[in-house]
Formats: structure tokens, C-alpha cells, sequence
């Protein structure tokens, strides 16, 4: 529909908030007078997050609840979100408030009045998080941008993208999905606005640990081949190494030197080793993805949708 906004939001067991996130939102853009539609995705929540969605759909006409047969993760329940999406611009923002509604109507207006066709949300604190967490990210974006030139320092996956954009990023063929990147990469008259991490109303933050740094693996792979080309750097580097060895050990046997030469055996079995295992870890990591691209199963699995006057049909 013309200038309908529609707002895709990824949820996972997040019952504890969800009423009020989704009442702020609601009034937020109300008030501001955007025509706007709601996508709740139900990332396989384990509490009653499901039955309260189905429940705010049926009764609310300009929202679509979808849920996922299982727990896919967020950048699938996006993605899921986003293939139900057909106004003229969609946003992307968490349940927890963290992403607060009021800029929502800022990218807004930015798309609508300077024709922005992506309006990024980048973050000007990151909020309460320990040490360590910041360390992390800054490590991940560093690493990212060394690798890849993508600069997503700060950034979020709240954004706005008008439909054009929407439909390309749908059609990228990848399983193993990036948003964030991806949203990026297509390039499109872009521009970013500011907004202050709040800490979350209620609830904890779905991330462990592992899920982070699987993440980050994933997405700078993703992204970037140079790892690859790194092992080979390596190589070429121990074999010139290795040369000059060779060169050293040789004069000094023709020479008759003796030496025992047990130190530098030790170390070049423990370095060349390391170095061929890190090296056999990258290729690895990059076959385990072609392996998951060529399976071409579905990014995710919709099992159930719930609408207005509570048509919910089975999939
Ligand atoms: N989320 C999801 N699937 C998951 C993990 C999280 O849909 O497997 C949703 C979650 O409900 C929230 C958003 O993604 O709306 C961001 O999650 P969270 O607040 O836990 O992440 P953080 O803000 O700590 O990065
Ligand atoms: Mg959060």
C-alpha cells in the first residue's frame, strides 16, 4: 500500500515484554501518523510468546504473526519477516526497547521526505555491557572492516530499507545469511541516525556466548576470503623460511660444523604443525559453508500465521 511502513520484528521467548514493546511501537507511530503493519516473527519461542502474538494478530487488523517451526535465529526470523513484507518500506527492530520507536519515525521521515533508500540505525553508546562484550564487538568490527572494508562498527540491525531494497536482499541467494552485511553491501543512497542504547525492559539477552562468537565466524566468512589467502601468505612465508634453513644446515655440514640441531627441530615441527592445523581450520571452516550453501534448504520453516479475526491456518 502507499507509504505503508512495515515493521518486522524477530522474537524469541520474549512474553515478559512483549505487550508493552508492541503498545509503545503502535502508539509511537500512531501518533506520527504513519500507515505502518506489523510483522511479529516467533523465532520458536519456548514460553507463550506464540499464543500472545496469535493473539494481538487476530485482533489487531494491520499486524501478521508468523511463527517458525522451530528456533532458527534472528538473522532467520528476520529474514522470514521480511519475505511477508509488501508496503513501501520496511523496518527491522528487536522487542526488548532497546531500539527505541521514536527514531523509527526519524528513518522515516527520512525516507519519505530525501528519498533515502536505507536508513540506518548506528548506535551512539552501546549501552550497559561488561568490559569483556565491548572488547569483543570492537575486535569483531575491527576484523570485519580489516577483512572485508565493511564498516558496521556500531551498527545494528535496526534499519529501515525502502521495498526496492527489500526485494534485492530477499532474492540473494546465500542460506547463511548476514543481514547487517548484506543490507550494506547492496549499496543504494544511504544515510544513518543516531540513537542511545537503553538497557532492556525485561527479560536477558538471547545471546551466549558461543552463539556470539559462531556468529562472528560466520558473518566475517561470510564476507571475506582473505583468511584463505592468508593460510597461503603463510606458507609461502614458512617456505622461504624453510629455504634458508635448508641453505644454513647445508653449508654447515659441507663445512663440517656439527651441531645438534635439536632446538630448531623441536620448534619447526611445533610452528609448522600449528600453522598447518590453523590453516586446515580455515579451509575447513569455509568448506562446512559451501557444504550448507549447496544443500539449498530453506533459511527457515513457517508453521503457523496468524491473522485479523484470528484466521489461523496451518501450514
Ligand atoms: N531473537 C530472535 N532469535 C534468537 C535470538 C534473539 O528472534 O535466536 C530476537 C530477540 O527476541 C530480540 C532480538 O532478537 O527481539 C534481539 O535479541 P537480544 O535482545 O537478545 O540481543 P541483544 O540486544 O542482547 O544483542
Ligand atoms: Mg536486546
Amino acid at each position: 500500500m502507499y507509504k505503508t511502513l512495515y515493521v518486522v520484528i524477530p522474537i524469541y521467548n520474549e512474553e515478559a515484554i512483549i505487550d508493552s514493546s508492541i503498545q509503545r511501537i503502535v502508539s509511537v507511530l500512531n501518533e506520527a501518523d504513519i500507515p505502518f503493519h506489523l510483522v511479529l516473527v516467533d523465532d520458536g519461542s519456548k514460553d507463550g510468546t506464540w499464543e500472545q502474538l496469535s493473539k494481538i494478530a487476530s485482533i489487531r487488523e494491520d499486524t501478521t504473526a508468523l511463527r517458525l517451526s522451530r528456533n532458527f535465529g534472528k538473522e532467520s526470523a528476520i529474514f522470514a519477516g521480511l519475505g511477508a513484507c509488501e508496503g513501501a518500506c520496511a523496518a527491522v527492530m528487536d522487542c526488548d526497547m532497546q531500539h527505541p520507536a521514536e527514531i523509527l519515525v526519524e528513518m522515516y521521515r527520512l525516507w519519505e521526505k530525501c528519498g533515502y533508500y536505507i536508513v540506518e540505525a548506528v548506535k551512539s553508546s552501546r549501552g550497559k555491557e561488561s568490559f569483556l562484550s565491548r572488547v569483543y564487538a570492537n575486535l569483531f568490527y575491527y576484523i570485519l572492516r580489516l577483512l572485508s572494508g565493511i564498516d558496521l562498527k556500531n551498527s545494528s540491525d535496526f534499519r529501515l530499507m525502502d521495498q526496492k531494497v527489500v526485494d534485492v536482499v530477499r532474492l540473494m541467494p546465500e542460506r547463511q545469511t548476514f543481514f547487517r552485511g548484506m543490507s550494506s553491501w547492496v549499496g543504494y543512497k544511504r544515510t544513518r541516525v543516531l540513537f542511545d542504547v537503553v538497557s532492556r525492559e525485561a527479560g536477558t539477552t538471547k545471546w551466549s556466548k558461543l552463539k556470539l562468537c559462531k556468529f562472528a565466524f560466520s558473518s566475517i566468512t561470510s564476507f571475506s576470503s582473505i583468511p584463505l589467502q592468508l593460510v597461503t601468505l603463510i606458507g609461502i612465508i614458512f617456505l622461504i623460511f624453510g629455504l634458508g634453513l635448508a641453505v644454513q644446515t647445508l653449508y654447515m655440514k659441507f663445512s663440517g660444523i656439527a651441531t645438534t640441531g635439536f632446538t630448531t627441530v623441536i620448534l619447526l615441527l611445533l610452528i609448522v604443525g600449528s600453522v598447518l592445523m590453523l590453516g586446515l581450520g580455515i579451509i575447513g571452516m569455509y568448506i562446512a559453508k559451501i557444504y550448507e550453501e549447496v544443500k539449498q534448504r530453506p533459511r527457515y520453516i513457517v508453521c503457523e500465521t496468524a491473522n485479523y479475526e484470528g484466521n489461523k491456518e496451518k501450514i
